[in-house]
């Protein structure tokens, strides 16, 4: 009766293993095929009765051979299991993508346990490689990042200090340029540059150079009224938009911003660090053809505050 049982119990293991959606491989020390699922018949399309008792490697030499030969010998050595994602290595078995869901992945992505098949005396005689399909995650996974990438790349801000990027902050002032040309509003366009920038990144490193970045944006953000266009024009190099303000009225804000800057020290892990900047004003005229004229214009008084001395403002047209 127990017997029966038994035979029954073994009956309906081999037709569960056999009909399971994940693959099962079984190979014996010398990687010859010992059991070959369902899944893996349905998948690479060879019927079990031709893979029994031939080896793994002469079948599906497309195998990473010595990849899985480490792995199965550190299985066998440790006699403990091993798994690998399809992170580190997207599949073992090339299958063919057949999910109608993810259907343009081309190939199936696989995660993989090895595990020690011991006999009655414990010692490791057959292995058995779990093949999972997880194309769906994969795929889903894949479509985020690639989602993420494209997001990061249509975003208007620069992720380091928050500030309007520089491709969207020109096309705020080109706009500016078009509502100038038509209404003639009092606007001020401001370039301003970080001084000696090059020795603290030098001294301190690049990430302590990006905080001092940040810490410049942020007391800039906070000098500025709601209407006022910040933006990061490049690495240590800083653009503002001030509409409806008068080249007096811009010189305070700026000035403002540059004490408040040089009065600041920014706390890093190398201790606190000083900087000043030095900043070129502009007042829009009609004597630009476009807004790249503005820029130039704003540009050259900022290289007369560095001539000067620096940690100062000048204004465009001031002698
Ligand atoms: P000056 O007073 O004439 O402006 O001197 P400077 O040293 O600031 O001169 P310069 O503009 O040539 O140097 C800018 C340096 O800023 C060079 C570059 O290595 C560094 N830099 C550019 N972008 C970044 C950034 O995003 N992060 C950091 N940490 N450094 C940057
Ligand atoms: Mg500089
Ligand atoms: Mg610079």
């Amino acid at each position: 009766m127990a017997e029966t049982t038994d035979a029954t119990g073994y009956h309906s293991l081999v037709t569960l293993l056999e009909s399971i959606e994940v693959g099962l491989v079984v190979i014996d020390l010398d990687y010859r095929v010992q059991m070959w699922n369902g899944f893996m018949e349905n998948h690479s399309g060879v019927n079990a009765s031709r893979l029994l008792g031939q080896s793994l490697f002469e079948q599906f030499p497309e195998l990473p051979r010595a990849w899985l030969i480490r792995k199965v010998q550190s299985v066998i050595t440790l006699n403990t299991r091993t798994f690998t994602s399809w992170e580190q290595r997207p599949y073992l078995f090339r299958f063919r993508n057949t999910r109608p869901v993810t259907g343009t992945e081309e190939y199936m992505f696989q995660n993989l346990t090895i595990s020690p098949l011991t006999g009655p005396d414990g010692q490791v005689e057959q292995v058995c490689l779990m093949i999972y399909d997880v194309t769906d995650i994969a795929s889903g996974r894949r479509a985020l990042e690639h989602a993420n990438k494209q997001l990061e790349r249509l975003s208007s801000t620069d992720r380091l200090t928050g500030l309007l990027n520089r491709g969207t902050w020109e096309n705020l002032l080109d706009a500016e340029f078009e509502r100038y040309r038509r209404y003639g509003h009092n606007t001020v366009l401001v370039m301003f540059d970080i001084d000696h920038f090059k020795p603290i990144n030098d001294t301190h490193g690049h990430l302590i150079g990006d905080e001092v970045i940040r810490e410049v944006a942020l007391i800039t953000r906070e000098a500025l009224r709601q209407a006022d266009r910040p933006g990061r024009y490049g690495g240590e190099e800083f653009a503002i938009i001030l509409p409806e303000t008068d080249i007096d009225g811009a010189l305070v804000i700026c000035e403002r911003i540059r004490e408040t800057i040089a009065e600041t020290a920014v706390e890093t892990d190398h201790g606190p660090i000083h900087c000043t900047v030095s900043m070129g004003l502009v007042k829009l005229t009609d004597s630009a053809e476009n807004y790249m004229q503005w820029l130039q214009q704003a540009d050259e008084a900022l290289y007369r505050a560095k001539k000067a001395g620096r940690n100062r403002s000048v204004v465009s047209g001031s002698d």
